[in-house]
């Protein structure tokens, strides 16, 4: 090889590696959006601000089904056209957070290079926020019930009907279709989220392979070694059934080299921001590698490689060898707990027996100790309850209340069940809620399972509370 092309080489590549760093894209993050939800009243200040920079077009591009202006904004004016879409469903914010801090850092001052570089080559179009009303109510669907992303080819909503109507009107070469995946979806057979989960979307059912499709999973092949060194054994392939009533699938067909990607879930990564980040540098690596087209150089065998998610691989509690009586017999099983954050947020019994084939978000062996159902303490005068007071209950075997809660003064950090919905049985049970004792072999209660969180009696540690 040309001894000079190898120092290019070696300089692209010196390049590559320091723009790939955390630190570099940190100070770039926007500001207050480390949160579990957001809505349109979070971004639309910033489009507002957006729209007096000149280097980016904001119109409106419709409404929504309650009346919510759902935005587009443009930059760069190259040939190559990409299309970039977030929140389609209302409960999923983690890309539209990362598409705010793709503008924060396309727009800073010191990255006029970088921004001039991919301006003259691309045209990005942004659609943050597709469903504004889901978002409102933190549900996936519109406001008409509907799941926009299975509204590709009735379009009976609005919000679908104006990214279809923006598809064909701009034909973009590329899209980007950014989502959220529950957090139960396993990286491949690894015990571990995937963090992310990337998909080039087939466009019939047999799957075929055509030069659109073929960009779009090159794209991924592209960042796949890249992704590696970040979230070793985090990264999964999405599902790449057939789905003709969703707009990736859609547009695939229509010749739009399109990428799914999934944010998904990450341990002690409550509000995504592991995957915030990485969707982040995934929007600038593909920027440069559309702007040069050098991702074309990706082998597919990097795409094929990546493992297709396990659902329901993860658990986000497994407790392993616990003592158990069942019928006055004595057995040791592993108990999984999973959270149901939609309707009531009780933790519940997912699993009981063998778990070892399970990832889980937090996991504890907890041999030697005996499960014992808790007790309801009523409440039939006012009880003030501080740490102090909750723990002798909980020695006591009350693991939740019973009656008035009125009279109950909350006084204390740990998590109250006040007539839980599913109270504990004398034997674990599925679907039973995740509130018992854990009783040492001198039948003292040492630990406590309140609710799904694992409580220390003696020093009151909440060990790895979960989720938010
Ligand atoms: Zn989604």
């Amino acid at each position: 090889m040309n001894k000079w092309l190898l120092i290019l080489l070696w300089v692209a590549g010196m390049t590559m590696a320091q723009a790939t760093t955390l630190e570099h894209y940190q100070p770039y993050l926007q500001p207050g959006f480390d949160k579990p939800r957001l809505q349109l009243a979070d971004i639309e200040p910033l489009i507002k601000q957006y729209a007096s920079d000149p280097a980016v077009t904001v119109t409106e591009l419709g409404r929504s089904v309650e009346n919510r202006p759902i935005y587009l904004l443009k930059l760069g004016q190259g040939k190559k056209r990409v299309l970039a879409w977030s929140q389609m469903h209302g409960d999923e914010h983690t890309a539209t957070a990362a598409l705010f801090d793709l503008l924060r850092y396309t727009l800073a001052p010191e990255q006029q290079a970088w921004r001039e570089q991919w301006f003259s080559e691309i045209t990005l179009y942004l659609v943050p926020m597709l469903n504004p009303d889901g978002a409102a109510r933190n549900s996936r669907v519109n406001a008409q019930g509907i799941d926009i992303n299975r509204d590709a080819l009735a379009l009976q909503s609005p919000e679908g009907r104006l990214l279809m109507q923006l598809a064909r009107q701009i034909q973009p070469d590329y899209g980007f279709n950014l989502h959220d995946q529950n957090r139960f979806h396993a990286a491949g057979e690894a015990p571990n989220p995937a963090t992310i989960s990337l998909l080039a979307p087939a466009y019939n059912a047999a799957r075929d392979i055509n030069d659109s499709r073929r960009r779009a999973m090159q794209l991924i092949a592209h960042i796949k070694p890249w992704l590696d060194t970040q979230i070793p054994d985090h990264l999964g392939r999405y599902n790449d059934t057939w789905s003709p009533r969703s707009f990736g699938d859609t547009f695939a067909g229509m010749g739009i080299s399109t990428v799914l990607v999934e944010a998904g879930g990450h341990r002690a990564d409550d509000n995504r921001q592991v995957a915030r980040r990485l969707n982040f540098q995934l929007y600038v690596a593909w920027l440069n590698a559309i702007a040069s087209g050098s991702y074309r150089a990706a082998p597919l065998s990097d795409y094929e490689a990546i493992p297709f998610n396990r659902s329901g691989g993860l658990k986000d509690l497994i407790l392993k060898n616990l003592q158990v009586r069942v019928a006055d017999t004595d057995a040791v099983l592993d108990i999984g707990v999973n959270f149901h954050t939609e309707g009531d947020s009780y933790a519940r019994i997912h699993e009981l027996g063998d778990l070892s084939g399970y990832g889980a978000y937090h996991l504890f062996d907890v041999t030697g100790l005996r499960y014992q159902q808790g007790r309801a303490y009523p409440l039939s005068e006012p009880l003030l309850l501080d740490d102090q007071r909750y723990q002798q209950l909980l020695r006591q075997g009350y693991t939740h209340f019973s009656g008035d809660a009125k009279l109950l003064q909350r006084q204390t950090r740990l998590p109250v069940l006040v007539n839980p919905l599913r109270p504990t049985q004398s034997a674990p049970q599925l679907r039973q809620g995740a509130t018992f004792l854990l009783l040492n072999s001198q039948g003292e209660v040492v630990q406590v399972l309140l609710n799904g969180q694992l409580l220390h009696l003696a020093n009151l540690e909440l060990k790895n509370p979960l989720g938010t």
